[in-house]
């Protein structure tokens, strides 16, 4: 079973490959800094998921040095800040903003009431948002400047080593534009990716950058303009983490998403399911632990013996199925694709204009972007 899904994922990667000639290489190799056997034996690697709803917050630790990553929307503040009191947690190495947005960087002040930091990366170091304006806030209170690290970027967190894939170049848009980072440990790597979508992960590939990791962080919530085959293909993930709130109005994660991760056999975790989720690595291996439903086979909308199925959509008809029924506007000037219904539309020259009511997949594969402002 397993292998016709692997031969199923590489026919329709080959497929995509023929339409798109843009190939990414192979896998670059690995760049494991200590070797396993090389770790001290008090050595520890941990990283919390924390359930923010939907938002992002992961506290990665190593030998005793913590670094933040995200700290969910300003709602879950108190959440945060018991967090880190209740592991006594006084000093940060690091705190990232992977990117502006509320539901990353909301809770990050708190983290900061509560803890002193060491160095803060953001990919910008102004904007008018009042959530950024109090992290910002919090930083000088500290006397702390925000940096901002370049992708190829690599610096240690106890014994593990982080590198940062992205962003590749600055991005107008704040999802493509959110820090990527690579942790590697022993023979163990994590990716957290922020709110990443396929530009930036088309970047990010294009790098050459080795990318292998054996747990991915799903970008943005489980959208469905992240997590594309390719990268998947790249990052050939074991267990994928996805942060998400329950019953949010986005509907993430998307079940795009979700068959992309069942088609590529990765064991899949999420907030909204298994509330906080810990995993931990030796260096050899990784142990995930939900806080709840542990018992639940990975909790993915697939899985027919789900006991979680109040939850899920079922995905017996397939997203190109629900999707089939649109007609889409396609710009052959621009390659993006619209609903009718798009302002843009009207003003696009009739003789750029194509119709097509090919599924949403199909004219990505030929080379289409999805239009921004309304989202098909
Ligand atoms: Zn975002
Ligand atoms: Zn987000």
């Amino acid at each position: 079973m397993k292998s016709l899904k692997r031969t199923l994922l590489s026919s329709i990667l080959s497929i995509i490959a023929v339409l798109s000639l843009a190939m990414p290489d192979a896998y670059a190799s690995k760049s494991i800094s200590i070797p396993a056997k090389e770790l001290a034996a008090s050595s520890t690697f941990q990283i919390d998921f924390i359930d923010v709803g939907q938002g992002d917050a992961a506290l990665v630790e190593c030998d005793g040095h913590y670094m933040l990553v995200d700290g969910g929307g300003s709602k879950k503040s108190d959440l945060i800040y018991t967090y880190l009191k209740n592991r006594k947690i006084t000093y940060l190495d690091y705190i990232v903003a992977t990117h502006p947005d509320a539901d990353h960087i909301g809770g990050l002040s708190a983290a900061l009431n509560y803890a002193a930091v060491g160095t803060a990366l953001s990919p910008v170091t102004t904007h008018t948002t009042k959530t950024f304006q109090s992290f910002l806030k919090y930083l000088q209170k500290q006397n702390k400047q925000i940096t901002v690290p370049a992708a190829g970027d690599t610096f240690m967190l106890g014994s593990a080593s982080v590198y940062v894939l992205g962003p590749v170049s600055a991005s107008e848009e704040s999802n493509n534009n959110s820090i990527v980072l690579r942790i590697v440990y022993g023979e163990t790597s994590f990716l957290l990716t922020g709110d990443a979508e396929f530009d930036e992960e088309r970047e990010i590939i294009d790098s050459k950058a080795d990318l292998h990791s054996t747990l991915i962080k799903i970008a943005h919530h489980g959208s469905k303009y992240s997590t594309s085959y390719y990268w998947l293909r790249e990052v050939a993930p074991e267990y994928a983490i996805i942060s998400v709130g329950a019953d949010n109005q986005y509907g993430h994660p998307t079940d795009d998403v979700l068959s992309r991760l069942r088609d590529a056999d990765v064991k899949t975790f999420r907030t909204d399911i298994n509330g906080d989720i810990i995993c931990k690595s030796d260096g050899k291996t990784i142990t995930v632990t939900p806080s709840k439903n542990a018992g639940t086979d990975t909790p993915l909308a697939n899985n027919n013996t789900n006991k979680n199925a109040s939850v899920q959509k079922s995905t017996e008809t397939t997203p190109t199925a629900q999707t089939a029924s649109y007609t889409y506007i396609l710009n052959s000037n621009t390659h993006k694709f619209h609903y009718a219904s798009c302002k843009s539309v009207k003003q696009m020259k009739d003789s750029n204009k194509i119709t097509s009511n090919d599924s949403r997949d199909t004219i990505i594969a030929q080379g289409y972007s999805p239009c921004k402002n309304c989202n098909p």
